[in-house]
């Protein structure tokens, strides 16, 4: 990956990151505080939980991405080390997996959860 990309794609990550680092500050728990009617404390509570939960994976994910880019590791599979699609890239600029890796660890996962009556 050239100069030009690994800086177009720094600047994507680096975006995403502003982004969901605000659905982790205190702004997102005030918002929810705010809707909360004071009858269902408890979900309100477990729903800024889990925002918070996804939005902190999502900023260790796009950490990583930062990481690789600086490593010069970026858009490879980290599975099969072959180029990942940079249209991929684009979608999910977080992505560790190129298309063919991804629909086998889904469809391996699947597997795994079916129930085995
Ligand atoms: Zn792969």
């Amino acid at each position: 990956m050239d100069k030009i990309k690994t800086e177009y794609f720094r600047r994507l990550l680096l975006a995403e990151l502003r982004r969901h680092a605000r659905l982790i500050g205190d702004d997102q728990a005030a918002a929810i505080d705010a809707a909360d009617d004071g009858a269902k404390e408890s979900a309100d509570l477990s729903l800024r939980d889990v925002i918070e939960e996804l939005a902190l994976k999502l900023v260790a994910d796009i950490d990583q991405a930062l990481m690789r880019l600086d490593e010069g590791s970026y858009g490879l599979c980290v599975r099969c080390g072959k180029t990942i699609d940079e249209r991929r890239l684009e979608a999910v600029p977080t992505a560790r997996y190129d298309a063919a890796c991804q629909a086998a660890i889904e469809q391996a996962n699947g597997k795994n959860e079916r129930p085995t009556i």
